[in-house]
C-alpha cells in the first residue's frame, strides 16, 4: 500500500468505479486495459507517471461495492481488509499509459499497459486477471499523482526503468517540453515486447531486449549496466533529473551509483515497482508486524 507518498499529489483520493471498455494484447508480455464508463469523469488527468491504485474484483463485484473511502491509507486499509477473504478485491499499483478525453468509447479512456510476468500459479493476481479481462468487469482506482516531480528538472533527463517502468517513461516523455533532452535506458524482456512511444526528438531511447543476453537475465540489470555505462557527460551535468523505477535492484543500485558519482540526491527519484520473490507491497499495518516488509524505495517517504 503507502510505501511512498507521492511527490505531486492528485487533486482528489476518491474512489473511482470505472469498467473494462476493451483489451488489446500487444506483444507476448504486454496487454493493454482500456478503462472509462463508470465514473471517469471524476479522474483528473496530470500526465507525466500518474499512477494509481487498482482494485480488481477477484472475488467477483461485490467485493468492489465494500470498498472503504481512503482504502490507500492506513485506517482505510484496517477496514478494507475486513472484507471477508474471497470476496476482498486485490490491490495493485498501475500507470496511466495514456488518457484520452473522447475515445472510440465516445468518452474519456485510460490505456494502462500491464506486463504479463507468467501464465500459472506463479504469476501474480493482477498478471493474471489482465490476461483474461473482458470488456464490461468492473473496476476502482485510487488516483496517487505523479513520482516524476517535473520541478526537479524537465530540460535534461536521465529515465531509467524495467518494463514496469516502460508506461511510467513513455507518460513522463509524452509531457515534457518539445526541447528536452537526455536519455531514456528501458529493458524489454524480449524484442517483440519494443513499444515505440512519442517524445522529444533530443531523448535518446534505448531498448535493451533481456532474451538476447540469454535465459535468467535479471530484470533490471541491463538497464543498471547501461547506466553504469553511460559517458559521464550524461551523468555530471548538474540540471539532469534522473527518474529510476523497476524491480527494486534497480533503482537501489543505481542511486547509489549516482550518489557515488557525486551526483544531488535531489535530482535523483526512485521507486521499486517490485520485487523478486514477493508480492506487490505490504501496506505500513503489515509492514508493522513484519519487519522483513519494510520499505526499500524511495521517491519520498
Ligand atoms: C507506482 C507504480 C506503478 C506501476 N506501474 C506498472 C504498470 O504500468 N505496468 C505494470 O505491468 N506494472 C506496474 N507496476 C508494477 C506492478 O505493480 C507489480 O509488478 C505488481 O507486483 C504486479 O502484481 P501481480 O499481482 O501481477 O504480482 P504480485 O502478486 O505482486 O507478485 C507475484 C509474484 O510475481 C512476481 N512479479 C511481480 N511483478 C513481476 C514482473 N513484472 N515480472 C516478473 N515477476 C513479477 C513477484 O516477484 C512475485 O514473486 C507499478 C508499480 C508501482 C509501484
Amino acid at each position: 500500500m503507502a510505501r511512498f507518498s507521492s511527490l505531486v499529489k492528485p487533486a482528489s483520493q476518491e474512489l473511482i468505479h470505472l469498467q473494462v471498455l476493451r483489451t488489446e494484447r500487444l506483444t507476448p508480455h504486454w496487454m493493454r486495459i482500456t478503462l472509462g464508463d463508470g465514473e471517469i469523469g471524476r479522474f483528473t488527468p496530470m500526465g507525466y507517471d500518474q499512477w494509481f491504485r487498482i482494485f480488481l474484483p477477484l472475488g467477483g463485484d461485490e467485493g468492489l461495492e465494500r470498498i472503504p473511502a481512503k482504502a490507500n491509507r492506513i485506517f482505510g486499509y484496517l477496514k478494507y481488509l475486513r472484507i471477508p477473504d474471497g470476496m476482498r478485491p486485490v490491490m495493485r499499483n498501475y500507470t496511466v499509459r495514456a488518457y484520452r478525453t473522447t475515445g472510440p468509447s465516445g468518452g474519456p479512456e485510460i490505456d494502462v499497459d500491464f506486463v504479463l510476468h507468467g501464465t500459472g500459479p506463479t504469476a501474480g493476481p493482477a498478471s493474471r486477471w489482465a490476461d483474461a479481462a473482458a470488456p464490461g468487469e468492473s473496476v476502482v482506482i485510487i488516483d496517487e499523482g505523479l513520482g516524476f516531480n517535473p520541478e526537479r528538472g524537465t530540460d535534461r533527463v536521465v529515465l531509467v526503468a524495467d518494463e514496469t517502468g516502460a508506461p511510467a517513461v513513455a507518460g513522463i516523455c509524452a509531457s515534457l517540453p518539445e526541447t528536452a533532452t537526455g536519455v531514456a535506458l528501458i529493458e524489454a524482456p524480449s524484442a517483440e515486447d519494443v513499444l515505440e512511444f512519442e517524445g522529444p526528438t533530443g531523448i535518446e531511447v534505448r531498448w535493451l531486449v533481456r532474451d538476447a543476453v540469454g535465459e535468467g537475465a535479471k530484470p533490471g540489470a541491463l538497464a543498471l549496466d547501461a547506466l553504469q555505462a553511460a559517458p559521464p557527460a550524461l551523468t555530471a551535468a548538474s540540471d539532469t533529473h534522473f527518474f529510476i523505477v523497476g524491480e527494486q535492484s534497480l533503482p537501489t543500485g543505481a542511486r547509489r551509483q549516482l550518489v557515488a558519482q557525486g551526483v544531488d540526491k535531489d535530482r535523483i527519484s526512485f521507486v521499486g515497482y517490485w520485487r523478486v520473490g514477493a508480492a506487490s507491497p505490504a501496506p505500513k499495518s503489515q509492514r508493522a508486524a513484519d519487519p522483513a516488509a519494510a520499505p526499500t524505495d524511495g521517491t519520498a517517504h
